[in-house]
């Protein structure tokens, strides 16, 4: 199983690194992995596993955080409306999305940033993406506040992007123009 001494941190090189698109269908390595990744998710959501283990609870990790290059994302979490995201997948892209945008009010965090970080993260309000699942089918999906956000942050990791990098240099919490803040 993954754990924490597994992720790549801050300052790493594999961080900054433009992922490769994963070929299809899946080799069974590749569907492994993205099943390992999502299998560290629910672990650190998982009071006494996270504490056995020592993992920090995450809802979201991409294959660049464990120094692999290839383009796959896992996301596991509920939102405030009890509606569960639970996914293992390759090659996502962001085919359309809101001129309006979100941001989390309490700013975001990283399972590769061991500090907390002020200052609020400009994202798309809604986006829709498509990607290849775990099963290997193509799928669609149509985001919204909270849950595009987590993903528009895993997104960013496979092109080399940190959620930091977003932040107002010399105003971290100036709230972003067109933009709601999401609680
Ligand atoms: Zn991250």
């Amino acid at each position: 199983m993954l754990t924490m001494n597994d992720i790549v941190r801050e300052g790493h090189p594999a961080l900054r690194e433009i992922a490769k698109d994963v070929s299809i269908p899946p080799t069974n390595e590749d569907q492994n992995l993205l099943e390992d990744m999502l299998l560290f998710l629910k672990n650190s959501q998982d009071d006494e596993i996270a504490r056995t283990y020592e993992l920090r609870p995450g809802v979201g990790l991409a294959a660049t955080q464990l120094g692999i290059a290839k383009r796959m994302i896992a996301i596991h979490f509920d939102d405030a409306n009890g509606k569960k995201y639970s996914y293992g997948l390759i090659n996502p892209r962001i085919v359309s999305h809101s001129v309006e945008k979100a941001y989390l009010a309490s700013g975001e965090g990283c399972l590769s940033v061991d500090r907390s970080v002020e200052g609020y993260v400009p994202r798309y309000a809604r986006i829709t993406m498509k990607a290849t699942d775990l099963e290997g089918n193509e799928i669609k999906l149509r985001l919204r506040d909270y849950a595009a956000i987590v993903f528009q942050h895993e997104i960013d990791h496979l092109n080399g992007v940190m959620f930091y990098d977003h932040i107002n240099k010399d105003n971290p919490l100036l709230a972003p123009e067109n933009a709601k803040a999401i609680d």
